[in-house]
């Protein structure tokens, strides 16, 4: 089994949704069926940056994880890319009789059996501002297998008044699912400072949108890696 691998680096906090501030060792998965507008991990989407990807075997990815994590057990996130291209099962079933607690970030356009066997499984359906359109039908399937992982959420990147109005339509259709949403970061080069005042205004903007709007089922959260590191990757 040889996986298409990005980077993986850490032990490091996860920035982001429902494991926010948790000590994680992030596993990034080269190559992504989307190409959305304003995608974060270009390097790990764009045929471009193909050179820079591993081709490693499941063991080589475990080896990595345990080496960086110091043989101390914690979680991992299986994100990318879109991880759901390729087979992460083997590596969880080598990882989680260790002690390992794994989760997967994925838009649901791919539904993959292993899901069933994550502790965490974020499902991210990419709004308007994406370029991208979501297939319900992949998204249901992705939250079939998903219902038998320890918790399953969602997580909604919102830029605009549109993606906003959307993601509230989704989250009617969705309503036992727990939602978070996260303003976008238009910023996504690694060599350009990030404005601490222009995240906080879009994070204000937000919440101030779902509080006028009495909308109080979704956890409104800053992606926190950018607040300490800015753009930077590998951290
Ligand atoms: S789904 Fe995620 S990784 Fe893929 S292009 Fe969109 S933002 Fe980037």
């Amino acid at each position: 089994m040889t996986l298409r691998i990005a980077e993986i680096f850490g032990p490091t906090i996860q920035g982001e949704g429902a494991l926010i501030g948790e000590p994680t060792v992030f596993v990034r998965a080269g190559g992504c069926d989307y190409r959305c507008s304003w995608c974060d991990s270009l390097h790990a989407v764009d045929s471009q940056y193909r050179h820079g990807w591993a081709a490693l075997s499941t063991e080589a990815v475990w080896d990595k994880v345990r080496q960086l994590s110091g043989g101390r057990p914690l979680t991992v996130s299986l994100s990318g890319g879109n991880p759901a291209i390729q087979d992460f099962g083997p590596l969880i079933a080598l990882g989680r009789p260790a002690g390992y607690r794994f989760a997967c970030e994925t838009q649901g356009s791919i539904a993959r059996p292993w899901f069933s066997d994550l502790d965490t499984l974020v499902l991210s359906p990419k709004p308007p501002s994406s370029g991208e359109e979501v297939d319900w039908t992949a998204f249901d399937a992705c939250m079939e297998l998903g219902a038998a992982a320890r918790q399953q959420v969602m997580k909604i990147v919102i830029f605009d008044e549109i993606d906003y109005q959307w993601a509230r339509e989704v989250h009617s259709r969705y309503a036992d699912l727990p939602l978070y949403l996260q303003p976008g970061n238009p910023e996504v080069d690694p060599a350009t400072p990030v404005d601490p005042q222009a995240l906080a205004d879009r994070l204000g903007w937000l919440t101030g949108k779902a509080m006028a709007d009495g909308w109080f089922a979704p956890r409104i959260l800053p992606q926190l890696h950018v607040l300490i590191w800015g753009n930077k990757r590998g951290v």
